[in-house]
């Protein structure tokens, strides 16, 4: 009964040597979500043996490019794979637009499999999806574009407590999600600067390693992930001593990792 979140990317607005965009894939109990579709996602799936066929829903958290330019690659290579089972796309308003361009002047007449669109609109903690495994919530984030996070509640299972994984990024750091996430079992969360260029951070509506690991504290989490980085930074091990001096089960969502949410068994009384 897995649920893990492995880590296809790390990077913010710019790659390099090491660190692709930033993109996640989540395993609920053998249904996966993939998170965000930055360019190389699909190959990243590759390298860590993730099937393009397992990949049944797609959550863009929003529209800019280090967050969805991975995806006309992704659908063209499950076109060439014969895919035909549908694939979901949740996204603030805007995708379908953009996507259309790609096949508009690729001369492909039709692909071989249904995209079925999902936008995200409203205030506050919305459902917009009640899959077999989980049930999935949008929520808004503070950023410079219309950004949702996203809430992934496990359906019960019998003696053991629903698991949860919430994804935050971009954006700035925004009290009022800890009351939609609160007491999540993993918390993604970006980090895109250090405390040092908290002023950066502002400018650009995101977070610090700082500010991410107070969200975490205030909403309870039980652990924390940090990822999107900025390429400024020669190394990420600062991100972790800054976060983990205010909540310390914190990680580094680097490439090629994976983390379990374990089960916790309800004791009988
Ligand atoms: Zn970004
Ligand atoms: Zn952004």
């Amino acid at each position: 009964m897995p649920l893990t979140l492995t880590s296809l990317g790390c990077a913010s607005a710019l790659p390099t040597k090491e660190n692709y965009f930033t993109a996640h894939v989540l395993n609920i109990r053998g249904r996966f979500f993939l998170l965000d579709c930055g360019e190389g996602t699909q190959l990243r799936l590759r390298q860590l043996d993730i099937s393009l066929g397992s990949i049944e829903h797609v959550f863009i958290t929003h529209l800019h490019g280090d967050h969805i330019y991975g995806l006309p690659g992704l659908i063209s290579s499950m076109h060439l794979l014969d895919r035909t089972a549908p694939l979901y796309l949740y996204a603030p308003k805007g995708l379908e637009k953009m996507l259309s361009f790609y096949s508009e002047f690729s001369g492909r007449q039709e692909l071989s499999f249904p995209v079925i669109y999902r936008e995200i609109t409203g205030a506050g903690l919305i459902q917009i999806l009640e899959g077999e495994t989980a049930r999935v919530y949008a929520f808004p984030l503070n950023h410079s574009i219309p950004t949702s996070g996203f809430l992934f509640r496990e359906k019960s299972v019998r003696k053991s407590k629903p698991r949860s994984v919430a994804y935050c990024t971009d954006t700035a750091p925004s009290p009022e999600i800890t009351e939609w996430i609160g007491g999540v079992d993993l918390l993604f969360h970006e980090a895109t600067f250090l405390e040092q260029d908290v002023r950066s951070a502002a400018q650009y509506l995101h977070s610090t390693a700082r500010q991410a690991a107070q969200i975490a504290l205030d909403a309870g989490a039980g652990k924390l992930l940090l990822g999107h980085f900025s390429s400024r930074y020669k190394e990420t091990s600062a991100f972790l001593a800054e976060a983990r001096e205010i909540f310390p089960n914190t990680e580094l969502s680097t490439e090629g990792r994976t983390f379990s949410v374990p089960r916790r068994f309800i004791s009988a009384t």
